[in-house]
């Protein structure tokens, strides 16, 4: 019978070696039993929009078969949906699988923030903005749980590039990892629980993130209280002794004794404290007594029908000129292009699902318009006379009401592993939707990619655009009921949609190079660039349509205590179709000594209205709504000053605004012989003291005229300023100022 605590069964009697064995798998998937403390393997299986259980050979990056399981929306389109409930769902679904499957931790979600459009692995990510990863992250994870299984949030932390994924340095300053990079795993720690954190591959400003001490032991358990295992990625331990050392708990996969031996020797050399050791093997213990995997079966009917279900709540829809679409059953119908018939519907690597089953488009669409044509338009494999293919589509689409072009990414374009170098559409695809457009009546274009596409070069050319990323298994069927209006279009961009990959702020710094990426756009991350530098988008984050129209009226903001409100806004459905509506607030202030992004996500809510019906939404914002990280006080600070919250149509259009002023924190800055001159002097208690001293029996001028003197050096380090004035002040003296200038003063 598995234990749940191993306190209680004297670690003593295990001998080292058992113990370090512990923290390494057998394999590739499982971990070691140990019968004596009744230990048993466990099982960890990728994960995170599916279960991918291999049954034979193993591998990491969906190269061999799993075993059959529901391919629910990847993360890409969970995003779109802002929803956490579509996230939960998923998470759950997951879990049942998972459980089904015999693995007690399923691998994911990843909620690393999409830092560049070219990421190869943004398909399995949800977002641009922490806010809104960190709560579809923290939901899918709860409910995952709640099934049996654990999840594995990953990958901790900066890993926003697949170039070089398992030695790059990913070089970020602490501010911008705090506000733009950790959020979303703090608050799935802190809110969800998750069984286990996987560390990620790359390094973190030169330490490797699986021996990154910093993260994960000070900020991960110390400061988010995590108590969970630690995972590595698959294969990123490069030193097994410094990264026990730092905190990851449990190396995977195994590396065939070959670390196990390492910590032992560590261990006997005296180099690494075997309580250290135990503390792991406790962790790992409970995890395998908690979520040891069971088996049975699942609902796979019930769930590709909520694989189909969710889809339709993630896709967006982009454009809808002229009312082109929903689309009506008795028209005539050209279907147009490959994926039609071959739907991509999830990205490849570690998290490719052997789908139960899935459903293509043509035939869901058929199902609505039984005369809809189909004509090819490209090939997929380039095989076809794209020419010849081109030139029969647009045919085909000249003879019907409206045609809707299939277009997209294939797998050969993105991928785990490595990132894309254009966001461009395959130039085959878009001749074949220019001439499209040209000879429909109508044209709607639906695009399956898994991370950002331009729309440039026929955006205009086109009716409608469907965003549908990848959809999962059921994506096919979503699409048609989007399509023929069964279902309201609902989603909202996750990220924002540029004209240009130029025009996106790492465009200079990415991938990086000589084994460093420099996020030297700090926290102007996505939109909060395109607002703060004014640069254009095509679509910005938040964006989405629907076939109802909306209306927002009546915003309040009442403050609840010194550094938190509520917002209350009513939205009313105007149209004649029920449809969901996702309500926005954003913050916008520049108070505080950084540069703040123009406006920032602090509050969403997705809510669902019938034709006419009204409805009050209220929505908390907490202190980190207002707050900044201020490094060199190392806290999340409030600064004093006004701050407009937003109900945002999306991140560049406010539709109602309202500004309230916060005292913020008492401001008492630190200082010491490395603060500036400038800033000693603006110190509340030190600066006075300082000011004193510095003209005390000096001139007989008034201090201030002293004052204005020093402000021409307030640039200049305290310490570097009493040496190069010649300033040579009594021990005691400077003592004293250091004590008024230090936190607790
Ligand atoms: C991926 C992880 C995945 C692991 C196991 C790695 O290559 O980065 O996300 O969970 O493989 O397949």
């Amino acid at each position: 019978m598995a234990r749940t605590d191993l306190d209680a069964l004297a670690l003593d009697a295990l001998t080292l070696e058992q113990k370090a064995a512990l923290l390494s798998g057998r394999d590739f998937w499982t971990t070691k039993p140990l019968e004596q403390a009744g230990i048993p393997s466990i099982a960890l299986c990728d994960g995170p929009h599916g279960v991918r259980r291999e049954a034979g050979g193993s591998d990491h990056l969906g190269i061999n078969d799993s075993m059959p399981a529901t391919c629910f929306p990847p993360a890409v389109a969970v995003g779109s949906s802002w929803d956490p409930e579509v996230a939960a769902r998923i998470g759950a679904a997951v879990g049942r699988e998972g459980r089904a499957l015999g693995v007690a931790v399923v691998l994911g979600p990843g909620v690393n923030i999409k830092r560049s459009p070219l990421c190869g692995r943004n398909f399995e990510y949800y977002s641009e903005d922490p806010l809104l990863s960190g709560v579809l992250g923290a939901a899918h994870v709860a409910a995952l749980q709640a099934e049996g299984p654990g999840a594995s949030v990953k990958h901790f932390a900066a890993n926003n590039q697949e170039t070089e994924r398992m030695r790059v340095s990913a070089d970020v300053d602490e501010r911008t990892l705090r506000e733009i990079y950790f959020p979303a795993f703090e608050r799935v720690v802190t809110e969800a629980r998750p069984a286990t954190v996987m560390c990620s591959y790359n390094r973190v400003n030169g330490v490797y993130a699986s021996q990154n001490r910093w993260l994960l032991t000070d900020v991960l358990r110390r400061e988010w209280g995590f108590t969970g295992v630690v995972v590595s990625d698959w294969g990123a331990v490069q030193d097994r002794v410094a990264a026990l050392a730092a905190g990851l708990d449990l190396e995977m996969p195994g590396t065939g004794g070959a670390g196990d031996r390492r910590v032992v020797e560590a261990v006997r050399a005296g180099e690494l404290d075997e309580a250290v050791v135990d503390a792991s093997v406790r962790r790992v213990a409970a995890l395998t007594a908690r979520h040891s995997g069971v088996s049975g079966a699942f609902d796979a009917d019930a769930h590709h029908a909520l694989a189909r279900e969710l889809a339709a709540e993630c896709a967006v829809l982009l454009k809808n000129e002229g009312g082109a679409l929903p689309l009506t059953a008795g028209a005539r119908i050209a279907v147009i292009g490959e994926f039609a018939v071959r739907p991509r519907f999830q990205g490849g690597g570690s998290s490719h699902i052997n789908a139960t089953r899935v459903d293509a488009a043509l035939d869901a669409i058929r199902v609505h318009a039984p005369d809809a044509v189909y004509a090819q338009g490209f090939s997929l494999d380039g095989t076809g006379d794209d020419r010849e293919l081109r030139e029969a589509a647009a045919e085909t689409a000249a003879a019907a009401d409206v045609a809707v072009v299939f277009a997209g990414l294939s797998e050969r374009e993105e991928s785990e592993g490595f990132d894309r170098e254009t966001i461009d559409l395959p130039a085959v695809q878009v001749e074949l939707i220019r001439a499209v457009a040209a000879a429909a009546r109508r044209t709607v274009v639906v695009l399956s990619n898994g991370g950002v596409v331009s729309l440039e070069g026929w955006h205009d050319d086109v009716d409608a655009v469907l965003e549908g990323w990848l959809l999962g298994q059921a994506g096919g069927s979503a699409v048609a009921d989007l399509l023929f209006g069964v279902v309201n279009p609902s989603g909202r961009l996750a990220e924002s949609i540029p004209f240009r990959l130029q025009d996106t702020p790492s465009y200079l710094n990415f991938p990086g190079e000589a084994g460093h990426v420099r996020y030297g756009e700090g926290v102007m991350v996505g939109y909060r660039y395109h607002e703060t530098a004014e640069r254009p988008v095509r679509y910005p984050f938040g964006h989405g349509l629907s076939y109802t129209t909306f209306a927002t009226s009546g915003l309040t903001v009442v403050r609840t205590g010194d550094y938190t409100a509520t917002v209350t806004v009513t939205v009313t459905n105007t149209g004649k179709r029920a449809g969901k509506h996702v309500v926005q607030v954003y913050v916008a202030t520049t108070a505080g000594p950084v540069r703040r992004p123009a406006r920032e996500l602090r509050a969403f809510a997705k809510v669902a209205l019938a034709p006419g019906e009204s409805r009050a939404v209220t929505l908390p914002l907490g202190r980190r709504a207002f707050a900044y990280y201020d490094v060199p006080l190392g806290r999340w600070v409030v600064a004093p000053g006004d701050y407009t919250i937003q109900i945002g149509e999306n991140a560049s259009s406010v539709v109602a605004e309202t500004t309230i002023g916060l005292d913020g924190d008492p401001a008492v800055p630190v200082v010491s012989l490395d603060s500036t001159l400038g800033e000693w002097l603006s110190h509340p208690h030190a600066g006075p003291a300082l000011l004193k001293v510095l003209t005390t029996g000096r001139s007989e001028r008034p201090a201030e005229h002293d004052a204005d003197g020093l402000r021409m050096a307030s640039s200049m380090p305290m310490g570097r300023f009493l040496t190069f004035a010649g300033i040579d002040l009594p021990r005691e003296t400077l003592r004293e100022l250091v004590r008024l200038g230090g936190p607790a003063a």
